[in-house]
């Protein structure tokens, strides 16, 4: 596989709900190691297109490839386990547990229950066990959470929880991170926590990101290009500052 392979590849994706046509021959393709934003008005088709990847929506036309395999058509745990991991616009962790316990979820997906391995607990289960242990500890530490890991997440802060839901969704080391708004609700200081240790695990872990974001500063420092949809159409798409600046797009969000 080549370097500029691409990860995700949606091509003419269209999906509708009734009468309402969500996504119209929505094409875009995310290389290797690339921040790719959404960004558009509300309404306009991001979430759908990230459903559409995710298999919560599977589209009704187009086809969706990660790493050349076919993913439409596939149950969302199919493509969770395929390797495309998420995170919520509204936080989604296990109420009454730990942060440790939340981040440890993250790697269930590798867990294969094998009720012989824990009888004779063999070396090889020792061995996948220490690496479990390895890859938590390698992200507890990049996103700097040791200080929080024994904190109930119901009672720590909104940008710590956000940043409790990135370290599950890296534990799992996805092929694919999709990011639905991670800013959302933030003050200015988290917002740019989260951008730091959004670019520190990009650069440690070589990351893949598909990431919907309305914040425009973010996005310029996030993102390397972008896709801007405007009522399910894409109106433009390329490298993040001059997209955003294109005139049809302010007008898109002035329009609303
Ligand atoms: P965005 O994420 O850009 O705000 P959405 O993808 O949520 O936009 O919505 C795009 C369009 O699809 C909207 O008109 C919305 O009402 C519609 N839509 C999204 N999800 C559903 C659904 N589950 N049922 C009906 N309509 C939906």
């Amino acid at each position: 596989t080549g370097q500029n392979e691409a990860v995700l590849a949606c091509e003419n994706v269209v999906r509708r709900f009734g009468g309402v046509v969500a996504l119209k021959n929505v094409s875009v393709s995310v290389s290797r190691g690339e921040i790719f934003g959404l960004v558009g008005p509300n309404g306009s088709g991001k979430t759908t297109l990230v459903n559409a990847v995710t298999g919560f929506y599977p589209p009704q036309e187009g086809r969706i490839f990660l790493n050349g395999q076919q993913i439409n058509g596939q149950k969302p745990f199919r493509i969770a386990a395929m390797g495309v991991a998420r995170t919520f616009q509204n936080v989604a962790l296990f109420h009454g547990m730990s942060v440790l316990d939340n981040i440890l979820m993250g790697r269930h997906i590798y867990m294969k229950p094998n009720p012989l391995a824990s009888f004779f607990y063999p070396w090889w289960a020792r061995k996948e066990e220490i690496e479990h242990r390895r890859k938590v500890e390698e992200v507890i530490d990049l996103l700097q959470l040791a200080p929080a890991r024994d904190e109930h997440v119901d009672v720590i802060p909104l940008g710590l929880q956000k940043r409790v839901e990135l370290a599950r969704a890296l534990c799992a080391e996805p092929k694919l991170l999709v990011l639905d708004e991670p800013m959302a609700g933030m003050n200015q200081e988290e917002k740019e926590y989260m951008v730091r240790f959004i670019l520190d695990a990009q650069e440690a872990l070589g990351l893949t990101v598909l990431i919907i974001e309305h914040h425009m500063d973010v996005v310029t420092a996030l993102c390397d290009r972008v896709l801007v949809l405007n009522n399910g159409q894409e109106i433009a798409q390329g490298p993040a500052r001059e997209t955003i600046a294109n005139p049809l797009v302010v007008e898109a969000y002035i329009g609303k």
